[in-house]
């Protein structure tokens, strides 16, 4: 390689990391206006970013949030079966953990519900 060769790659070079700089996410070279423009991120990450984003609706992450959806759906839900029927898997609930089983979290919910919609509980 000739030294003109080299002084002409030297400069090309010089010139493309002039105008490009690594994406902070995923580092990659990308143009710098894009860099401008998306917050030191490519498009393509700046996208995946937004696409991550809280919705409208966002799904219920701490204990009290879940809570407050489940309660919600149980007012809707315990419509769908007579009290005789909450009652029946009221009962049953109650016969397995007096039987020494250890009920799950869904399942003491199932149970509380039921007993409120049978009337079984102060709730
Ligand atoms: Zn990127």
């Amino acid at each position: 390689m000739s030294y003109k060769q080299t002084r002409r790659d030297v400069a090309v070079a010089d010139e493309y990391l002039a105008s490009h700089m690594a994406c902070r996410v995923c580092h990659v070279h990308v143009q710098c206006d894009e860099l401008s423009a998306f917050g030191a991120q490519c498009k393509a990450c700046y996208d995946a970013y937004c696409a991550d984003a809280p919705t409208r609706n966002p799904a219920p992450r701490t204990h009290a949030q879940r809570k407050a959806l489940l309660n919600g759906m149980a007012l809707q839900s315990t419509g769908g079966i007579t009290t005789d029927q909450a009652g029946t898997v009221a009962r049953r609930l109650r016969a397995l953990e007096a039987a020494g089983m250890r009920l799950t979290d869904g399942q003491l919910w199932v149970l509380s519900r039921c007993e409120a919609k049978a009337g079984m509980s102060a709730e």
